[in-house]
């Protein structure tokens, strides 16, 4: 058999670099023009989500090269919620690799929201571990020596990814607790089903204590640019999850990251990503940044509205998305890159 000679193993258009004094420009051009988007609404099931600022906004970039661009309220701290999942998604499969996290937990988007208590009919695991019940689960997994271990071995893989120590906000994780129904009725589903260990109430905890992070948008961003540096902070050095797992992470962002919003999502920006109920959202764009957009308005999937937008022009403007091709002469070419 003769093989044929010209079948490419390289890609024909690789990815254009970026023009970093461009990129600033653009994040202060797509501010100003997003700063007057007022809809959506605010999360308000817990008093402390409530309170928040509408007009909290900002929008962050961190290179893969440790290189740091931001405007708007950048150092405004707020809980990071349903953006946690991703990071502890990558401690379970360091503490147990990945067959047994699949075996607990699924890798299949929903098309329900994110709080559904629904699962898989056949297997009994959750859908994946970005809807509240996977990421039970997944917390659930997190390995240690009683509570206040586990939470320990948690913040500090947390503060391997923003470079810096980790706070829980206290108040919202009291109220997340007090008033998580739904998610206790998730974990006890699972344990009736016996994906779960039976200290559902540690693993609640455990969980309402991830969502209840404090971070801004500068620290999303590098959380994000950390990912898209194949788990290495690029700030600190610091490898913060197996570069391994790295591709489990982006692959579960990718198709679920968005809620029932992640095909859509995936079709028009085409990169790995999550959002939070807070108005956080990260993107990464693999070997070359992270991304983050912070604005608390929310629309009706849940995702910050603001922040979709942004993605959703910074992917087009840069030619970011994973299968676009830049093809000489392309709208991309001139001016967005340089
Ligand atoms: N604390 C929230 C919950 O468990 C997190 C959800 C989210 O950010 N989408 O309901």
């Amino acid at each position: 058999m003769t093989l044929t000679p010209d079948i490419r193993l390289t890609p024909s258009f690789a990815p254009a670099p970026i023009s970093i004094d461009l990129l600033q420009s653009v994040l202060e051009e797509l501010y100003a023009q997003y700063r007057s988007l007022q809809s959506g609404k605010i999360a308000d099931y817990i008093p402390e989500l409530a309170k928040m600022n509408p007009d909290w906004f900002s929008i962050c970039v961190t290179t893969v090269d440790g290189q740091q661009f931001g405007v708007g309220d950048r150092e405004q701290q707020f809980t990071i919620q349903s953006i946690s999942k991703v990071f502890v998604h990558g401690l379970a499969l360091e503490d147990h690799g990945r067959d047994r996290v699949l075996a607990k937990v699924g890798v299949e988007p929903t098309g329900d929201a994110f709080n559904a208590i629904v699962l898989d009919e056949q297997s009994k695991r959750p859908y994946n571990p970005m809807v509240n019940a996977g990421a039970i689960a997944t917390t659930s997994l997190i390995k240690g020596n009683g509570a206040t271990d586990r939470l320990n071995r948690m913040l500090t893989m947390f503060q391997r990814y923003i470079g810096h120590e980790p706070y829980i906000d206290m108040p919202t994780f009291m109220s997340e607790r007090t008033t998580g129904h739904r998610n206790r009725a998730m974990a006890h589903l699972m344990l009736n089903f016996g994906m779960i260990d039976e200290k559902i109430d540690e693993a609640l905890d455990l969980y309402f204590q991830q969502c209840s992070l404090l971070v801004d948008c500068r620290d999303l961003a590098t959380m994000a640019a950390t990912l898209a540096n194949r788990g290495k902070n690029p700030l600190t050095g610091v490898q913060a999850v197996p570069a391994c797992y790295v591709r489990d992470i982006l692959s579960v962002m990718y198709t679920c990251g968005m809620y029932n919003f992640a095909g859509e999502w995936a079709y028009k920006v085409g990169l790995p990503a999550k959002s939070g109920v807070s108005g956080g959202i990260i993107v990464v764009v693999p070997d070359r940044l992270g991304i983050a957009v912070f604005s608390p308005l929310l629309d009706a999937r849940g995702n910050s509205a603001r922040g979709v937008r942004v993605c959703e022009e910074l992917s087009q403007r840069f030619g970011l998305h994973l299968f676009e091709c830049v093809m000489p002469g392309s709208p991309f070419g001139k001016d967005a890159i340089s």
